[in-house]
Parts: C-alpha cells; structure tokens; sequence
C-alpha cells in the first residue's frame, strides 16, 4: 500500500462543545464541519492542520465505542486512533495486510465521516494503535 499522509488524528472527547472551545479558542483552529455518524452513535467535529485533520469524537450513545473508551479511560477523553490515506484505495490496503497476517476490524471497506471510504484495523496487530486506513472517493 501507499501511504500519502495522516488523513486525521481522532480524539475521544467526553464534551463535545467543551472541546470544540479548546480547538478553536486556545489553538486558534476552526472547526469547519460537526458531523453525526449514526452506524459508529458519534458525533464528529472537523479541523484542519495542514494536510491532516483532527477528527474530535463523541458519543452518542452509551454503547458508543467512544462512550466505553472514555470510560475506560477514567471518565477523560484522549487520543483514539490514528488514519492514513492511503492512495491506492482501502479494499486493495485491506487485502494486503490480512495476507501479511493482521487482525482487522473492517474486512471490507465502508462510509465513514467527512465523505471518506475507511476501514479499522486491530490495535492487536498495529503496535496497540487502533488504526484506520482510508481514501476520499472524491478525488
Ligand atoms: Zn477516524
């Protein structure tokens, strides 16, 4: 596969107005897109760093995998996983990683945020980091 950059970083937030504040007041970045994903119970809200986005997380259900990760967490938020572009597209990366052996969470690609095609690979097999591999089918 060919990884272009990191798409975004998402972040697991317990508030999402209370973080929205820190992004935009403190580090003086905008959000330019909040954003439900009804099949993963978050809402999303979008900031732009260069060529990687921040992707801040919350939950909109208790059984949200984002409300058990903060849970987990004692209640704090905190860096959740991390996404690639990558160029070639997600169905050939996924191919080529379960042939050398990881543990997916997605065998197929699907919808994510913000218009991607994404997959999730197990933090079992990516070093502890829950790890997401996506492309833009717009471009
Ligand atoms: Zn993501």
């Amino acid at each position: 596969m060919k990884i272009s950059h990191i798409e975004h970083i998402g972040i697991a937030v317990p508030n999402l107005e209370e973080a929205i504040k820190y992004y935009e007041n403190v580090l003086g970045l905008k959000c330019y897109k909040q954003e439900v994903v009804a099949d993963q119970k978050v809402t999303t809200a979008f900031f732009k760093v260069g060529d990687t986005k921040i992707e801040l997380l919350e939950a909109t259900s208790p059984d949200s995998t984002i409300a058990k990760f903060i849970e987990k967490n004692g209640g704090r938020g905190g860096m959740h996983h991390m996404a690639f572009a990558v160029e070639d597209g997600v169905a050939e990366a996924l191919a080529e990683v379960q042939e050398k052996g990881v543990k997916v969470i997605d065998k197929a690609p699907r919808k994510g945020a913000d218009g991607l095609n994404i997959a999730f690979l197990h933090p079992k097999s990516t070093e502890a980091v829950l790890t997401e591999l996506c492309e833009d089918p717009s471009k």
